[in-house]
Formats: C-alpha cells, structure tokens, sequence
C-alpha cells in the first residue's frame, strides 16, 4: 500500500466513490442517464461584485424560495445541491463511529456515501414489494436501536422507482420518532407532482426534513444549488456546520432569475411538457413484448424492466443513446432508468426500443 493511501482515514480508504451518471459517461448524443432537463433558460450575470465574499445565505434567493415554497426564510438553507444538503444533515446529527442513518433501498445512492464519508454507519429497511415505505419497519428499527439511528432518508419520488409517500403514514413516523431521528423526505421530483408535497407538516413536526433542488426541474444542475426546508431549530443547527459561504454568487444572481415570476412560470411549462412526454412514452413501452414492467410515473424519469436489459442498453448505445442502467442494482434486474427528454428524444428511444 502507498504511504499516501496508509496515510487516509480508514473509511475512507475503504469506501467505492459515488458513479454519477457523468462519471459513468458513455457515448452518444441524447443524454437520458442523469434525469436532466433537456433546455436551458438564459441568464443575466452581474460581475461588479466578484472580488467581495457572497452573502452566507443570499437574502434574494431565500426570500423568493420562501415565497415559492409558502415557509418563512428561517425555516430555510441554501447550500451547494441537494447532496451538500444530505451531507450537513449528517454532519450536524450523527457522532461519528457511533450513529447511524437509516436508508430504504432501492433509493438514492449518495446518503450511504455520504454517512460512510463521515464515518457514520447505514442501517437498511427495505422498500416492500410494491417498491412503498414498510413504515411500521422504519419506526420499530428506530425506537429498537436505542437512539443510534439518528436520520431517516426517504425519497418521495422515489429515485429509481418512482414511489410516492403516504402522508397520513409519515405524520405518524413524525410523531412515533419524535425527539429520536429526524426523517428527511427528499423531493428531488417533487415539482412533477407537486400536489404531493410534505411542506405542510413542518409547522407540525419539528423532525420533519425536506430537501429540494434546483438541478431536476428547474433545469440548473450545472450551477449546483438546493435547498433544506425544515423547522426554524433545525436550520439553525445546520448553520452552525455548513461552509461559511455556500453559495457563490453567480450561483445566487441565476438562482434567483430561475425563481423570479417568469422563472416559475417557465419552470411550470416546463413540467407540463415533460409530464406529457413521460405518460406517451410510458404507454408507448407498456405495449412492447421487450418490456416486463413499468414502474410508477412521478418525476422526469421512467423506470422500465425489460425481459433482457443488457440487449436493450447496447442497442440504446448503438443509437447514441445514454441510459442509466440499474440491472446490476438488488431487485432491479433488468431495470433501465430513462430521463424524459424533448419529444423528439422520447421518439429516437421508441424507435430503437421498436427495432429490437
Ligand atoms: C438529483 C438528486 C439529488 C441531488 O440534487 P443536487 O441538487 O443536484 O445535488 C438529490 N436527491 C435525489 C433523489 C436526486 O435524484
């Protein structure tokens, strides 16, 4: 072993860095593994101020996402992506080598690396069959682990498969671990189905966790901007950890432009189109003899299980197609992830899907 790897904390020296989807890569020139947007609005920039330091929290980003989401700007963090989100969560709430978040697989990738990157362990409940939360699951590993379990990650839509929560359920998960965990609800999606939102019962419960991005919907994954939405007291305790200036300040001049009236209304067009791409393209595949199953259709992606995946991802290959491909994943073989694109993207899929 080189002195340098002897040199690394033992976790990390162990750990498999996250494969995003553009570490992954692959070649082509429709790009459907990542759950992007497929457009981009044009933005103002103002570089008068570049040599100054930003504001910790930009009050003109805070303040119109206080507007967009209906809380109060102290019940608010902007931080660098939802992913700095995850990670000051976890920093600010579990003692290293001692707690423990608690995770429902299959989901996100990115809570198990981040608590393994803070030394912090990583429990499981699986998902049920039906891919929903085991609620009475979650609760009893809570309340049986003798206060270990400090965070529990659920992710609403579900990112790979699309599930949604049962509010009356997680109200009473919220009251079950009150003072126990705080258990986050991560609506990456949520503004493709934003009828479904959890905002509502943070006034409520102060464990209540909700994390938010502008990188799916908004269509700024480049700028790397989200958002934590949770009681007062909570925020203030991630204050205390996150970097002194998370947010550069061009991030906050476009962010604030995304979220102004005519930024939300674009946004909201746009939803309206991809939503309408996702439920031809889902009709469209449940009627081919390659494809087994067709899970929910939540967010700006669709999970499809085929009857042989790998043949499905090289044929998409061949066409210059990137997909994102799950079927090495645990109960999701032959599971392909497909990001809905423009129209024209959905039909290059079909027509490749069609010529097998
Ligand atoms: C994309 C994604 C994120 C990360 O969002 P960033 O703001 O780009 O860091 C978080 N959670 C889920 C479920 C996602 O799919």
């Amino acid at each position: 072993m080189s002195n340098i790897i002897k040199l690394a904390r033992k976790t990390v020296q162990a750990l498999t860095p996250y494969l995003s989807a553009r570490r992954i890569g692959g070649r082509g020139d429709v790009w459907l593994n990542a759950n992007e947007a497929p457009d981009c609005s044009d933005y103002q920039l103002d570089s008068s101020h570049l040599n100054r330091y930003p504001e910790f929290q930009p009050p003109q980003i805070i303040n119109a996402y206080a507007a967009y989401s209906k809380l109060n700007t102290d019940q608010l963090l902007t931080t660098r992506g939802a992913d700095e989100s995850i990670e000051v969560l976890i920093r600010t709430f579990c003692e290293a080598e001692l707690d423990s978040i608690l995770i429902c697989p299959p989901t996100y990738g990115m809570y198990a690396i981040s608590a393994e990157t803070c030394g912090v362990g990583v429990e499981q409940v699986a998902l049920q069959d039906n891919f929903d939360v085991d609620y009475d699951a979650v609760k009893k590993a809570v309340l049986d682990s003798q206060g270990r379990i400090k965070i529990v990650f659920l992710c609403a839509p579900n990112n790979p498969t699309g599930n949604m929560l049962d509010q009356q359920k997680l109200a009473e998960l919220l009251t079950a671990t009150e003072g126990k965990a705080l258990i986050v609800a991560d609506e990456a999606y949520i503004e493709f189905c934003p009828e479904f939102t959890q905002t509502n019962l943070i006034a409520s419960h102060e464990n209540l966790v909700i994390t938010r991005t502008l990188s799916k919907a908004f269509a700024l994954a480049s700028i790397r901007c989200g958002f934590t939405l949770a009681q007062a007291s909570v925020i203030e305790m991630m204050a205390k950890v996150i970097a002194p200036y998370p947010v550069p300040g061009p991030v906050a001049q476009i962010a604030a432009q995304a979220l102004s009236e005519d930024g939300l209304e674009i946004m909201r067009d746009r939803v309206v189109v991809l939503n309408n791409n996702r439920q031809v393209l889902a009709n469209a595949v449940s009627e081919l003899d390659c494809v087994t199953e067709v899970f929910p259709t939540t967010g700006n992606f669709l999970l499809v299980r085929f009857k042989d995946s790998a043949q499905v991802f090289k044929a998409f290959a061949d066409d210059g197609i990137i997909m994102r491909d799950f079927a090495n994943k645990p109960r999701l073989e032959n599971c392909i992830r497909i990001t809905i694109g423009t129209s024209e993207e959905m039909n290059k899929t079909l027509n490749t899907l069609k010529a097998l």
